[in-house]
């Protein structure tokens, strides 16, 4: 898989050129505010939740996982059960609906 390097400007997270919503935070993309999605939840709240959440569960392991899926990107998508988008096998929000996935 290929894609230009856009990253997140709320996790710095590498995001496919197509996203609207960084798959790793759901902070919405320069090509969602452009494509003028418009977010399905209350990101403000969830973020300040879901990033202190990531930075003390996570934090040591970040850069093996980051590893991990730049490795392995082919792996199984997470099938978004909202807009039906395949997103990468480790992904937290669709990143073209911005829906959390479970
Ligand atoms: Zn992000
Ligand atoms: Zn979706």
């Amino acid at each position: 898989m290929r894609w230009h390097a856009v990253f997140c400007s709320h996790c710095r997270e590498e995001l496919p050129e197509t996203a609207y919503f960084c798959l790793k935070c759901g902070v919405r993309s320069s090509k969602g505010e452009e494509a003028g999605v418009s977010y399905p939840w209350n990101w403000e709240k969830e973020v300040e939740k879901t990033l202190s959440t990531v930075a003390e569960g996570v934090k040591g392991a970040f850069n093996t996982v980051k590893e991990g899926v730049r490795k392995s990107t082919n792996r199984e998508a997470v099938v978004c059960s909202t807009c039906g988008e395949k997103n990468l096998y480790d992904s937290k929000f669709c990143n073209k609906c911005g829906k959390e996935l479970t």
